[in-house]
């Protein structure tokens, strides 16, 4: 249908975003599948023998879905991995003793730094680059936009006037993202900088501080803090691997990891650390608050950051609240929420096995989450108009049931909920008439296709799936992709609105590249007692692990474990389902 498309399932785990640093990351299996992904792609837009090309994306699938590290696997079954041949199986060998992979360094060195970042584009494929480049000579992002507003990619061959708009506002989304991060992809960098740093300068008091330490969603910067004078900080880090200064003055330095990302480090006298500290964590709008309830006295010299606010009649303020919403009032009041923590959640709500586009079996999926300690597992495979994510068509639900019943027997007292993950239709119908719908414990209804809607519509599509009896949980509320892509535009309290009428649950997905309902809502929806449920969307039992990024988000918004759904335990969440049904006039 003209005008629609299709948004693939998140299927991908967070990439590490420095390959080939030894000094910071082992050579795991998703940095051996992307090197060999890069290569096949750089091998295509060289114009190379596509067989190897394709031998080496092949590898890089297969690598990327197993299920044991190639570091620990024994290097003679290396080679007798179905689809790893003998010269991929080499490279990997390669890569793991000596952390590179010299022909891959080769292609690199032969293609123009500006054609690797037009490969960040989507929407361009590798056989669309090599026109671009060779029958535009086109390499560079600027001179590709350029070419964009001049029409001049609309006339090549494989392209058209869509293809062209499209890359132009693809070109213009990557530009205004492209230094930014989201948290999942530098929490790990941060948490060992800060380590480092500690090592490297003790007994000199470091600590990250910023948007970092506010656990914000999305990352421009790294800032940490240090208790030593700029020259001293500046000297000693320009030792480090991969740091190089771009900018200095009286209080900080600012520097490029890796040449990708910001690192801002604060100096201040040790005595001003905490005071410090406290002024760089908060948001502006937080600090501002502070001062005007009188705080800004008890700032200077303070002995820790509990001191600050014991002194100011407030009780601590956690760094990941300091935002400037209600906070200050409420530690006023001494009525902060007790947040809810990752060991707070007992069940997976919003999972997909390979009955649909997930990576692993219903069976593995519960055996996983079971051992992980979780108590249930809701199975929310796509449906049958997700045709592209293998939904599943009623004779297959009928047949998964099945399956459930079974492993129910098997792992009681763990339990699967049956549920489907229902694409809200263009009319905001689900996707399966009632008596269907009528089986499955609970519905997750979300919105995957035609996201290009006027408010209006989006609107009207969204109301009529958070009416209709059978939706248990609205999915992913507006389907952003953060730094990817904008939501479907949404009237926020108009749903959360129509959620509190029609009892409906509202997910806060958990994948870092979601987060949807974002944080900023949570207050409201907590206000007119909406339930939140933080779930993974997990499409493997690798999935799992999201929660925590779920829950990060979750504290920023005041939710606590009794706000959340998944935080129910088995019983309680059994007989909240059964009870909706009975409001509802469903049978069970
Ligand atoms: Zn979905
Ligand atoms: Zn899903």
């Amino acid at each position: 249908m003209p005008g629609s498309f299709f948004v693939p399932p998140l299927t991908h785990h967070l990439r590490i975003i420095f390959p080939l640093t030894p000094y910071f990351y082992g050579m795991d299996n998703y940095a051996i599948s992307d090197n060999f992904s890069l290569l096949s792609k750089l091998m295509d837009i060289h114009g190379e023998n596509s067989f190897k090309a394709k031998s080496f994306a092949s590898a890089a699938f297969t690598i990327e879905k197993l299920p044991t590290p190639l570091k620990d696997t024994p290097r003679e079954e290396i080679f007798r991995i179905k689809g790893i041949g003998e010269s991929t199986g080499k490279s990997i060998l390669e890569m793991l003793d000596t952390q590179q992979f010299p022909l891959l360094n080769h292609y690199l060195e032969i293609t123009p730094a500006g054609i690797l970042e037009i490969m960040k584009i989507k929407g361009l494929g590798p056989k669309k680059i090599a026109t671009i480049w060779k029958e535009l000579e086109i390499e560079s992002m600027g001179e590709l936009l350029y070419a964009c507003n001049e029409n001049r990619l609309m006339l090549l061959k494989g392209f058209g006037a869509k293809t062209q708009e499209s890359v132009r506002q693809n070109i213009e989304f990557y530009l205004s993202n492209r230094h930014r991060f989201l948290f999942a992809e530098v929490a790990a960098t941060g948490q060992q900088l800060e380590k480092q740093l500690q090592q490297l300068l003790a007994p000199i008091p470091v600590s990250l501080t910023g948007a970092f330490r506010r656990h914000s969603i999305i990352i421009d910067e790294i800032e940490l803090l240090i208790a030593a004078p700029v020259a001293i900080v500046q000297q000693q880090l320009a030792t480090l691997p991969g740091f190089s200064l771009t900018t200095t003055n009286d209080t900080n330095l600012v520097w490029q990891l890796e040449e990708k990302l910001k690192i801002i480090t604060h100096s201040c006298e040790p005595a001003q650390f905490h005071a410090t500290l406290f002024n760089t964590t908060g948001s502006t709008a937080f600090i501002d608050q502070f001062h005007a309830a009188g705080g800004a006295a008890f700032i200077s010299g303070a002995t820790s950051e509990e001191a600050i606010f014991t002194a100011a009649g407030m009780d601590f303020i956690p760094p990941f609240l300091r935002e400037g919403a209600n906070e200050i009032s409420l530690a006023r009041q001494h009525q902060l929420p007790e947040v809810i923590v990752s060991s707070d959640i007992k069940g997976i709500i919003h999972s997909h096995s390979n009955w649909s586009d997930g990576e692993s079996s219903l069976e593995e999926m519960a055996t996983a989450a079971k051992a992980q300690g979780f108590e249930y597992l809701v199975i929310s495979d796509h449906s049958r108009s997700a045709f592209y994510a293998n939904g599943l068509h009623i004779e297959r639900i009928l047949a998964q049931h099945a399956e459930i019943d079974a492993l129910n027997i098997k792992l009681a007292p763990f339990r699967i909920f049956k549920s489907i993950e229902s694409d809200i239709l263009n009319d905001g119908a689900l996707d399966y008439p009632d008596e269907i719908l009528a089986k499955f414990d609970l519905v997750i209804a979300s919105v995957h296709s035609n996201l290009k809607m006027t408010e209006e519509k989006a609107m009207a599509r969204l109301i009529k799936a958070i009416e209709n009896p059978y939706t248990t949980i609205l999915g992913h509320m507006t389907g952003r992709l953060l730094l990817s892509r904008n939501g479907y535009p949404v009237d926020h309290k108009a749903i959360i609105d129509a959620c509190a009428a029609n009892n409906v649950v509202i997910e806060l997905n958990a994948h870092p590249r979601r987060l949807d309902i974002d944080w900023t809502w949570l207050h409201y929806a907590l206000e007119k007692n909406v339930l939140i449920s933080i779930d993974p969307d997990a499409h493997s039992i690798h999935g799992f692990q999201d929660i925590q990024y779920g829950t990060l988000a979750a504290q920023k918004g005041g939710i606590t474990k009794a706000n959340n759904l998944s935080s129910y335990t088995v019983d309680m969440l059994n007989n909240y389902l059964l009870q909706r049904k009975q409001q509802k006039n469903i049978p069970s």
